[in-house]
């Protein structure tokens, strides 16, 4: 019998203690991962120490060297033999202790970390002392008595040569060049959040401050100073709180970016119990309702404090003490995730307004000015201050602080001397607009009121609370909610939201941009031959010309309305070139495009304002919703469809031509694989679609109306406590 070579030689591996040192820069490596973790830790000792002012500078992103100087309270002389000892610290003495943790740091690790990976000096002086101590660290350990110096109030912490024996480590940060901007970046974070204590941080020997924070009472004007204006005049107030023992206890204030903020990339500066800390399913959850709410593709700006009783709060999760756990972050993370929702409408309403008068007003009159997005906590002590941003634009005209309707009062007659091209809905509105001034686009607001109103609060808790547990067909969705499995039609769903959407981002769209501009005319035949198909009638041709023709200029006329409104864009030539988004990640299928033309044509009521935003909006919803693709469905019946057929038969003709594939005949090329795929391809995308975009912005968007109650949108199929017990009885 044949023996594997290697098994016959395998030994078991020796196990022995790893040398103290070696343990101790291991440990080191992962609280001290990059020099920013480091200036963090110095930071938060200085924070804990009461300074009132940290200076940092660096040399090298770090690597040279990090010092941090601050004027808190100093460390006592007797306690500089093992200030850098692995846990010793001020901060902690019972396990118990960490339940009321408010200070930043508490497990004694973060300067005796340093030792292990970097030359640690310490200048320190107390209160009262004549001279102050310095004192140079290696291993944990003191490297000579501490010598007496002259010193100012309070610390100064120099660590030199991070990672001098990581070779690896050293080699990977040496070539990245952004350490520096971490640093700066976490050191801005601080400034906003402790506004009672001045920051700074430059770059070793450099003249220049990059960041600059002086105390200040107000947190608009640390944001102002550590952001800029462009950040700081573009946020709205947030605050939020529970005290239901039973569910969650937290408070929440903060800043969060308006519409008019843009921005690449996200910033959440998120402080729990007055710590620094990331927490990601908070930051996912903000950012789905940015990406849902706003028109523009921005990411947004958010400063958020929450403050939880400290026993909720498990503050020892992460080894850089990065991340938290909190009790019910969940119900916590949902409760913020509305507030932010309910903010951000709010704001986009007013917005819409002020913009497009911000836009078009002459340069003579003074462009709006933060005061009046919010209400600024500055000490000018302006009239507008307590305003709430949505009521701004609702000012009476008679207030002389009702800035904006300076601009009304020049558009006016802008306006109404370019009335006369535009079309009847149009025009109305905008006189509607002009006129009354503050009844901007009432019928929208309409509505979206009557969705409110509308609104079944027992189905608005399925929508909010169930659990997608997968496609049941090609219409209906599995959902399960508490203990009731229930069935949902994806289709009207859909279109319900999408209606909803269109209404709620009116005027407001990102566009989808068609590769090639369809024309108009073109898609109008093809939605009316569609329609007789079964006809198969040649003989009115003439009459669909028409048709088409005549649909074609009437939706050239109606051009720059569906456009400004809609964000739907036909050229002079009657081409059809964008659509808008109503929900992000989510194209509508173009193969509906011709149904949808054809409809704004013949179904959409252009005569009066209100019932033609609806129409326009329902044309959309139907055109936008989750229909089945058109190829049959390949997992299940459907697959016959794509079976090859003989003598060039087309695949229309059906479920027997089987019968001529039959037995021997059957070989691998049995496929129409291209088409196959394809249709694979389209089932599998709308079912993707289904589960991770409608379901999640319905959890969020969707009023679900009275009328799906009764009309089979839901179906209770079971409970699942009378299943287990059907189970329990086989
Ligand atoms: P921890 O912060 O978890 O206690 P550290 O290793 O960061 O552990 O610091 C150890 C101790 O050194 C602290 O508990 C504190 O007493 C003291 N200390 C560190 N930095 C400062 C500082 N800048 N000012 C005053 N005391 C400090
Ligand atoms: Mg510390």
């Amino acid at each position: 019998m044949e023996i594997e070579p290697t098994e016959e030689v395998k030994e078991s591996p020796r196990i022995h203690r790893l040398h103290e040192s070696v343990v101790n820069r291991i440990a080191a490596g992962e609280v001290i991962q990059r020099p920013v973790s480091a200036v963090k830790e110095l930071v938060e000792n200085s924070l804990d120490a009461s300074s009132t002012s940290i200076s940092v500078a660096v040399k090298d992103g770090g690597l040279k060297l990090i010092q941090v100087s601050d004027d808190g309270h100093g460390i006592r002389f007797e306690d500089l033999p093992i200030l850098c000892e692995r846990h010793t610290t001020s901060k902690l003495s019972k396990y118990e202790d960490l339940q009321s943790i408010k200070s930043m740091g508490f497990r004694g690790e973060a300067l005796a970390s340093m030792t292990y990976v970097g030359h640690v000096t310490v200048t320190t002086i107390n209160p009262g002392q004549l001279h102050g101590y310095r004192v140079s660290y290696k291993d944990g350990v003191m490297e000579h008595e501490p010598k007496a110096c002259a010193a100012v109030k309070g610390t100064q912490i120099k660590i030199e040569n991070l990672f001098y024996n990581m070779i690896a480590r050293r080699k990977t940060l040496q070539n990245s060049a952004d350490d520096y901007t971490k640093i700066v970046d976490l050191l801005c974070r601080f400034a906003i959040h402790h506004i009672d204590v001045s920051f700074s941080c430059r770059k070793h020997g450099a003249a220049r401050v990059d960041v600059h924070s002086v105390a200040t009472p107000s947190r608009l004007n640390a944001i102002k100073s550590v952001y800029g204006l462009s950040v700081a005049q573009n946020l709205i107030k947030i605050e939020a709180a529970d005290n239901d023992t039973s569910s969650s206890v937290f408070e929440m204030d903060g800043f969060i970016s308006n519409s008019n903020y843009v921005a690449k990339k996200t910033t959440m500066v998120l402080f729990i119990n007055d710590r620094l800390v990331e927490c990601t399913v908070l930051k996912r959850a903000i950012e789905v309702v940015y990406v849902a709410t706003l028109p523009k593709a921005s990411k947004p700006f958010i400063y958020m404090s929450v403050i939880l009783p400290p026993e909720h709060v498990d503050v020892n999760v992460h080894p850089t003490k990065r991340e938290v756990s909190l009790l019910n972050q969940e119900v916590i993370v949902e409760k913020i995730q509305s507030m932010v929702e309910s903010i951000l409408r709010k704001s986009n309403e007013s917005r819409t307004f002020q913009e497009q008068q911000a836009v078009e007003a002459s340069p003579s009159v003074p462009p709006i000015t933060k005061n009046d997005l919010y209400p600024s906590p500055s000490p000018s002590g302006s009239k507008s201050q307590k305003v709430p941003v949505h009521k701004i634009v609702r000012t009476d005209s008679s207030d002389p602080a009702g800035r904006l309707h300076a601009y009304l009062y020049n558009n006016t007659q802008k306006h109404l001397e370019k009335d006369s091209m535009l079309t009847a809905v149009r025009s109305s509105v905008r006189q509607r607009r002009n006129l009354k001034g503050t009844a901007y686009l009432t019928s929208i607001q309409e509505l979206i009121n009557e969705i409110d109103s509308k609104c079944h609060s027992g189905l608005l808790d399925i929508v909010r609370e169930c659990t997608y547990v997968g496609m049941a067909d090609d219409v209906f969705a599995l959902l399960q909610h508490n203990t009731q499995l229930i069935l949902a039609n994806v289709v009207n769903l859909s279109k319900e939201l999408m209606y909803q959407q269109a209404l709620r981002r009116f005027a407001h769209f990102n566009a989808i941009q068609l590769s090639e501009p369809a024309p108009l005319h073109e898609l109008i035949m093809l939605a009316l031959k569609e329609e007789d198909l079964d006809l198969e009638s040649n003989e009115n041709d003439d009459l669909k010309e028409k048709i088409a023709e005549m649909n074609t200029q009437l939706l050239k006329q109606k051009a720059e309305m569906l456009e400004e409104y809609f964000c739907i864009f036909i050229d002079s030539d009657g081409n059809l070139s964008r659509l808008p988004v109503l929900l992000d990640q989510y194209t509508p299928e173009m193969d509906h495009v011709p149904e949808f033309v054809l409809c704004l044509g013949n179904d959409v009521d252009w005569e009066e304002e209100k019932t033609c935003f609806q129409s326009l909006a329902a044309a959309l919803g139907n055109f936008y919703a989750m229909h089945p693709p058109l190829l049959p469905n390949p997992s299940g019946k459907g697959l016959e469809f794509y079976r090859k057929r003989k003598h060039g038969k087309s695949p229309q003709d059906g479920e027997n031509s089987s019968s001529h594939v039959g037995g021997a005949i059957a070989v691998e090329d049995e496929f129409e694989h291209e088409l196959l795929s394809e249709a694979e391809t389209a089932w599998a995308q709308r079912e993707w679609s289904i589960q991770h975009v409608l379901f999640p912005s319905m959890r969020l968007f969707l009023k679900p109306p009275n009328p799906m109650a009764a009309n089979g949108t839901f179906v209770r199929v079971a409970s699942l406590e009378k299943l287990y017990k059907i189970f329990e009885r086989c």
